[in-house]
């Protein structure tokens, strides 16, 4: 199969305003269920985004919670020393 013609692309794109939507412009690369897409609207590729994008919010998220709860850690353990006190063992931690 050498540079067969798969048509125009199937996907949707919005316009620039995101009051509606035209067909893409793109060639078709790809063929899934009978339809065309471009490698932009590729399902699986949308799929494969979509997924990777989730995981790296999934990461986000957990790193948040955990500098918040790392925080909250500091701020507990560190109540009830004074700013000098604190200052004081930093300075000192930094020259071990
Ligand atoms: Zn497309």
């Amino acid at each position: 199969m050498a540079n067969k013609d798969l048509g125009g692309c199937s996907g949707m794109v919005s316009d620039s305003k995101g009051w509606g939507s035209h067909k893409c412009s793109f060639k078709a690369i790809v063929v899934r269920d009978g339809k065309g897409y471009c490698k932009k609207h590729d399902p699986e590729y949308i799929q494969t985004k979509r997924e990777e994008e989730r995981e790296k919010w999934n990461r986000e998220m957990e790193e948040r919670v955990q500098k918040r709860k790392r925080l909250e850690l500091e701020k507990e353990y560190c109540k009830d020393i004074s700013t000098e006190e604190l200052e004081k063992q930093i300075k000192q931690r930094r020259l071990k």
